[in-house]
């Protein structure tokens, strides 16, 4: 049972009162306020930025003791999706901003690098799709897309994806080139390394830099391939049947494949699965429904949870919420597909979980929003990065939302103090 306590989203006008009441909950002693800047990041904090660039997923993380990952790094393409203005509109693409984002949070006194770089599934925006019209790299025979074009200008140390080295899960990968050209020509330099994500395992992502002194910190790898976590040990089970018992037309989708994993701070707790789906459409068969078993092994309430496949069609089933019973929900919105209204409408549901809960969404179109309706307005924010801060030993955690119309990144708005502990409560 969580603190009933934890304050609701705070209004503008509400803040030099919130703040203190603030003082005596979390040690956000001076918790900065609209305008302001995000103060750095701290030894102790874990931040988990949401970056919005309305051109797909793409999240940094600063882990307690510095060690810095990105997960997806997104650059869809117009023509083939319903893209957002892009944020800033300077003619930057989304790989110029994610390093820019990544440049500006970085631990202070740290060269810029990217520790781990994880690559949930293998499509454009969450991987940055590659066409004759982006450019060619300076350093490689390769083009500059998503990942590539972040790893261009902050060094990636370790890459993990769901596919290497053979990239032929259920089938070749398509559109997989550029990417293994790229994983070639930096391995080849010396500056790379690649690794398969592995479910179960709670070592292969982990603290590099003063791991003792933050025993509490753990990422658990809970799924990918079809591959979950059972909630035992290190164990894991196949949710997908044998490609040979499946008509082709049945083999597992690209967003189902999706890489997931639970982090753990302290009391708090936050999950993010790329693209996978908890509700399959109908008449598609039951096991495509990969959030159900993934709940399942969490088996607990999860503080954060990010919405699976931008809150579109078919994320977010009842019993996935109903056990993670999310307090905040971030949804990696771009495209007017995001989020689906039925999605939203279970996110808001009481009936699948009772208590506070407060939804973030990167990009809330104005189509998307006219055409849910009064449900639109029930988000805590609808544009705008989204910065996780977890206090220092993991007991609670605000949420600050920042501009990502320029590279001021000034504060738009505050949210919490959470305490960690229990999602939203029992
Ligand atoms: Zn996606």
């Amino acid at each position: 049972m969580r603190s009933t306590t934890a304050l609701r989203t705070q209004s503008v006008a509400a803040i030099p009162l919130l703040l203190l009441l603030a003082t005596p909950l979390t040690t956000h002693a001076q918790t900065p306020g609209p305008g302001d800047q995000l103060p750095p990041w701290t030894p102790g904090t874990l931040d988990i930025h949401h970056i919005a660039t309305g051109e797909g997923n793409a999240t940094f993380f600063v882990l307690p003791d510095g060690t810095t990952m990105l997960v997806d790094a997104g650059a869809a393409v117009a023509g083939r999706a319903p893209l957002a203005p892009p944020v800033p509109d300077d003619g930057r693409r989304a790989g110029q901003h994610i390093a820019a984002y990544v440049r500006r949070m970085m631990p202070a006194g740290r060269e810029p690098a990217i520790d781990y770089a994880v690559i949930t599934h293998f499509h454009g925006d969450h991987m940055g799709f590659v066409s004759d019209a982006s450019p060619r790299s300076r350093r490689g025979d390769y083009r500059l897309a998503g990942i590539t074009d972040v790893a261009d200008a902050v060094p990636v140390h370790e890459l993990i994806d769901r596919g290497w080295p053979d990239y032929d899960y259920p089938a070749p990968v398509p559109n997989i080139e550029n990417y293994r050209q790229f994983i070639a020509e930096r391995m080849k330099a010396g500056d790379l390394t690649v690794a398969r994500f592995q479910p179960g395992r709670t070592d292969q992502l982990r603290l590099l830099r003063n791991a003792p002194e933050y025993p509490t910190f753990q990422v658990r790898n809970l799924a990918a391939n079809g591959e979950v976590w059972t909630g035992s040990g290190t164990a894991t089970r196949r949710v997908f049947p044998p490609l040979e018992a499946l008509a082709k037309d049945d083999w597992p989708n690209e967003n189902i494949c999706s890489i997931a994993f639970l982090l753990r701070y302290g009391a708090f707790s936050y999950f993010t699965g790329g693209d996978q789906e908890g509700v399959p459409p109908d008449g598609f068969p039951a096991w495509q429904n990969v959030e159900t078993p993934i709940a399942a092994a969490i088996g607990h309430p999860v503080d954060v949870v990010v919405v699976d496949h931008h809150g579109s069609i078919e994320p977010a089933n009842a019993f996935f919420l109903r056990t993670l019973r999310p307090r905040v929900d971030v949804i990696p919105a771009w495209s007017t597909t995001h989020p689906a209204p039925v999605v939203l409408k279970r996110l808001l549901n009481q009936r699948i979980y009772e208590g506070p809960r407060d939804i973030f969404v990167l990009e809330f179109r104005d189509a998307t929003k006219a055409a849910i309706g009064p449900r639109a307005t029930q988000v805590a924010s609808d544009h705008g990065h989204v910065v996780v801060r977890v206090a220092p030993g993991g007991a609670s955690y605000m949420v600050y939302v920042l501009d990502d119309k320029s590279d001021t990144y000034a504060i738009l708005s505050v949210h919490g103090p959470y305490a960690s502990g229990a999602g939203s409560p029992h």
